[in-house]
């Protein structure tokens, strides 16, 4: 993050944060502070992996960026998404949504914020298996919780829970609660929408209703937060 703003004096630096958002970001956003304000601005420059090169589109999160009750961490932004500057608006955001919205009371852009593990589309959709991601999340989504500070943050699958967590077995994994000390939050893990939708369109039905089952957990819990 510092590389983008490394080669200004320190009043370049503070003028630069006086120049408002670009309306297409900040209309991600239902709420956020000055400083998050500044951390958006700083991550929509950056250029500091490989993954910008392909698509040129840093995606930033949406929703309520203002200690939401609800986090959502997903993979890597798909064509649509670094096509609109938007995360999971795709067929796995529209599944994501469809089950959410079962829910709209505890599940929108007022409680609700939307993310990914990494902020720009990978080549060809393959999550890499380089030091991008990480880097990634360490330089962004790490520093986004800090700020952010949700009540809850929803793990959605298992690039998800190892980059977030350190732990792998999403399927073992999902439906449990766990407190992350790093960053001071609870965690809830379960299956990525796209896994979900390979599943219900084979013949293991039974991860759909598992899914249902999680964001029915999450709902109940989200209630007792916002007293609805
Ligand atoms: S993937 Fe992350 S670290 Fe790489 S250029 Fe995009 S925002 Fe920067």
């Amino acid at each position: 993050m510092y590389l983008l703003i490394g080669c200004l004096s320190e009043s370049d630096e503070t003028k630069m944060n006086r120049i408002p958002l670009p309306v297409l970001i900040r209309n991600n956003f239902t709420s956020m502070s000055e400083e998050y304000e500044a951390f958006a601005r700083e991550k929509d420059g950056c250029r500091t992996c490989s993954l910008y090169e392909h698509y040129h589109q840093v995606v930033q999160s949406e929703g309520n960026a203002e200690n939401p009750t609800f986090m959502i961490i997903g993979e890597a932004p798909g064509a649509d998404e670094a096509e609109k500057g938007r995360p999971f608006i795709g067929k796995a955001g529209q599944r994501l949504r469809k089950s959410l919205y079962r829910h709209k009371d505890v599940f929108n852009k007022k409680t609700t914020l939307i993310s990914n593990v990494v902020a720009c589309r990978p080549e060809a959709n393959k999550f890499p298996k380089t030091e991008e991601p990480q880097a990634c999340y360490e330089m962004w989504l790490k520093r986004e919780i800090g700020i952010v500070q949700p009540e809850i943050l929803i793990l959605l699958g298992n690039q998800s829970l190892s980059y977030v967590r350190g732990e792998t077995g999403i399927t073992r994994l999902r439906g449990q609660w766990e407190w992350i000390d790093e960053l001071s939050v609870t965690s809830f893990a379960t299956y990525h929408p796209s896994y979900v939708m390979r599943c219900e369109n084979g013949m293991n039905k039974e991860v759909g209703t598992q899914f249902e089952a999680d964001i029915d957990t999450l709902a109940e819990e989200g209630r007792k937060i916002l007293q609805v």
